[in-house]
């Protein structure tokens, strides 16, 4: 892939559309944003896309879309983003270069991977070769940047670290499996089992406010709320272990929504990974925390498509 000092970036989110771009020194020289809800369908997404490009007068040669999976990364599409059903199966990248003639590569990469090579390039993992990245947030996503090399796996849907088994016979993940660490550590697994339990009512609020509203009942050491916590610390911990023994990183990169939560209760998460990881000492300078930019994706996405960092073929 050729090499490009700027490149158009789009980020596709269950809630918003962020669009920038971004220079190799991974400054913005313009962001745009705009609500998910306005976008019917694929042509809808197109068209804003290169609205924002024809009012710049822009000619860019290389747009990077970060967007949830799963994807299918050969095809230049979402296939199954969970609440993106209108984009499922909708051929972005050849609309995109049909809409912007003066694109010659698209390239569409999970959000978590997109985010691990941010990390890489531009962030908590700056001249590392082996990175893993994990966002806690609404789900649990994974990226892998291993020899040196961003891993895509099967069209682009490597690393899935959120649905890794963590508590066997746990709760259910949205995914159908039992115990993910998505459905036990992440925003929405918390408030499936919060609210079943009774501790939180459904009507109060929904995913997006729960990390200030955990934050406020563990400053209280609210002692119905503990014990969830605490399950989503031994299932980061179990998961963080098995990344460790699996692929023994340089770093373990932690961003996300919820990551300054996890990071408020580091002492209890590395007690839990020191007692279990027994092969190989886990050296504590593993965990890193994201500098928590929601731009990172952005960023990641821009390294992809302007050949700022290496891709497995
Ligand atoms: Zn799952």
């Amino acid at each position: 892939m050729p090499t490009s000092s700027e490149v158009l970036a789009l980020d596709i989110g269950g809630s918003k559309l962020a669009l920038a771009s971004v220079r190799r020194d991974g400054t913005l020289s313009w962001h745009e944003r705009t609500p998910t809800a306005g976008v019917r369908g694929g042509d809808d997404l197109v068209r804003w896309v290169r609205t924002q490009v024809e009012a710049r007068a822009l000619t860019p040669e290389a747009l990077g879309i970060s967007t949830g999976g799963p994807i299918d990364d050969v095809r230049g599409m979402i296939t199954r983003m969970p609440r993106m059903e209108m984009l499922w199966g909708y051929p972005l990248a050849d609309g995109l270069r049909a809409a912007i003639p003066s694109l010659r590569s698209v390239s569409v990469v999970n959000d978590a991977c997109a985010a691990c090579a941010g990390e890489v390039v531009f962030g908590a993992g700056q001249g590392l070769r082996n990175v893993l990245y994990l966002t806690i947030s609404t789900g649990i996503g994974g990226g892998a940047f291993i020899a040196g090399l961003l891993l895509r796996g099967d069209r682009g849907n490597v690393a899935e670290f959120g649905h890794m088994c963590v508590a066997p016979g746990g709760p259910r993940c949205d995914c159908g499996a039992l115990g993910c660490l998505e459905a036990v550590a992440s925003a929405s697994g918390l408030y499936h089992e919060l609210t079943a339990a009774g501790v939180l009512a459904a009507s109060d609020r929904g995913w997006a406010e729960l990390g200030p509203w955990l934050a406020e009942r563990l400053e209280a050491n609210d002692a119905a709320v503990r014990p969830f916590w605490q399950r989503a610390l031994d299932g980061l911990a179990v998961g963080i272990v098995n990344l460790w023994t699996a692929y023994v990183p340089q770093a373990i990169v932690i961003g996300g929504g919820l990551s300054a939560l996890v990071q408020a209760s580091r002492a209890e998460l590395d007690a839990r990974i020191a007692e279990r990881s027994c092969l190989m000492a886990f050296p504590r300078e593993t965990l890193r925390f994201s500098g928590s930019r929601h731009t990172i994706p952005l960023l990641g996405v821009a390294a992809v498509a302007g050949g700022w960092i290496g891709v497995e073929a």
